[in-house]
């Protein structure tokens, strides 16, 4: 598999405080770690083989962590160093994930000179109880501000991170939630359950009792809640857990949902490019000596894999049947050069004839009784 168009993923490490339930690679650092961390991050994007128009780029995801604590000139000298190295093609869509406890007017006029065109708020609930307990550093006003603020600045392709079955929260609290983000009219919005990873503060308070997980049916009731509003307010629900404006889903999350190419860049970064896995260190140290003074050093990589064909597919299946649509036969066949059918036949009618998947056109897909269940009905393709 080879794309002619690339997307380019860059992880900042760095947030202000860490949230309760997160277990991503993120954490606190001084403006001289951070300093030195973009010092390292832009060599390593003009040490890339990616360089002077190889080919094009439709996608940017700086994402984290927290890119947003950067301070101004540190993320000019990263955007700067995003738009000398890639191809940019015109319409490339250019996200940077934000929270709203980091941004003002000056942030923002950064991204929107340095070419992005779309921000992740990281908004999660706008009950100021809940933020607490998921040990957010933001306010709702924060948020209510930050949207205003993007507005003005004219980034208007803004996605909202929005987290359900929290601890105590009702259906009432979710709808307000709900009602007071959709009045923003944002074009795009994720919305996942709250999973409590072990190792987190709030997986211990889980252990101890201090909080309870919720039962699967109190857990979807508030998912096609959700869903339902989505719909009712002209958003388009396209994969299990996100909906957009018609034309407006994320390029780039499309990506790893079909298995397109991706390179990634920073610390942790994982990259999908024809066919090859491969993931940057972890280890913030080795990372910036690695591209850091005047001798930069090309990264080995913390591991590479070649995937079978038979993991292509396997990935193929698994990643696209998140998507509402589900996968399309001919696009199979142009990849992998056999019919789906020849490889999951027995799998498909099994899974129909239970009412788990339902054959619309090209696109094998899962009925809604079947998304509900994703994680035991995937089972079946691997
Ligand atoms: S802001 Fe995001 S990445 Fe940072 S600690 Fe909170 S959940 Fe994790």
């Amino acid at each position: 598999m080879k794309n002619k168009t690339k997307g380019i993923y860059i992880h900042i490490p760095f947030c202000r405080k860490k949230c309760n339930y997160c277990d991503f690679l993120s954490f606190p650092a001084g403006d001289e770690l951070k300093t030195n961390y973009i010092e390292a991050l832009v060599r390593e994007l003009h040490l890339s083989e990616q360089i002077n128009g190889k080919y094009e780029v439709d996608s940017v995801y700086i994402g984290g962590g927290t890119p947003s604590v950067l301070k101004p000139e540190l993320m000019e000298k990263l955007l700067k160093a995003v738009n000398e190295t890639f191809n940019l093609k015109k319409d490339c869509e250019f996200t940077v994930e934000c929270n709203p406890g980091t941004l003002d007017k000056e942030k923002i006029r950064t991204f929107a000179d340095g070419g992005v065109n779309r921000v992740s708020l990281g908004v999660q609930s706008l009950d100021e109880a809940h933020l607490k307990r998921l040990g957010r550093i933001h306010t709702r006003t924060d948020v209510f501000s930050s949207l205003n603020e993007l507005r003005l600045a004219g980034i208007d392709n803004i996605n909202l991170d929005l987290m359900f079955s929290l601890p105590d929260q009702t259906l009432a609290d979710w709808d307000e939630t709900l009602q007071r983000t959709l009045w923003f009219d944002p074009a795009h919005v994720s919305f996942y359950g709250l999973t409590l990873e072990e190792g987190t503060p709030m997986y211990e308070d889980f252990k101890s009792g201090l909080i309870e997980a919720y039962e699967d049916d109190e857990d979807r009731e508030l998912y096609y809640h959700a869903l339902n509003l989505l719909e009712s307010k002209g958003y388009v629900h396209y994969e299990i857990s996100n909906a957009a404006k018609p034309g407006k889903e994320s390029k780039h999350n499309l990506k790893y949902w079909t298995m397109m190419d991706y390179i990634g860049f920073g610390l942790g970064a994982h990259s999908f490019n024809e066919g090859v896995r491969f993931s940057n260190t972890t280890d913030i140290d080795t990372y910036i000596s690695c591209y850091y003074g005047s001798t930069p050093v090309k990264l080995e990589r913390e591991w590479v894999h070649e995937n079978s064909e038979k993991e292509n597919i396997e990935e193929f299946m698994f990643t696209g049947l998140r998507l509402v649509r589900g996968v399309s036969a001919s696009y199979f066949k142009e990849l992998f050069g056999k019919k789906i059918e020849a490889v999951y036949g027995e799998e498909f009618n099994k899974l129909i004839d239970h009412g788990f998947m339902e054959k619309v056109g090209d696109y094998y897909r899962f009925t809604s009784y079947g998304m509900d269940l994703a994680n035991v009905s995937l089972r079946e393709f691997v």
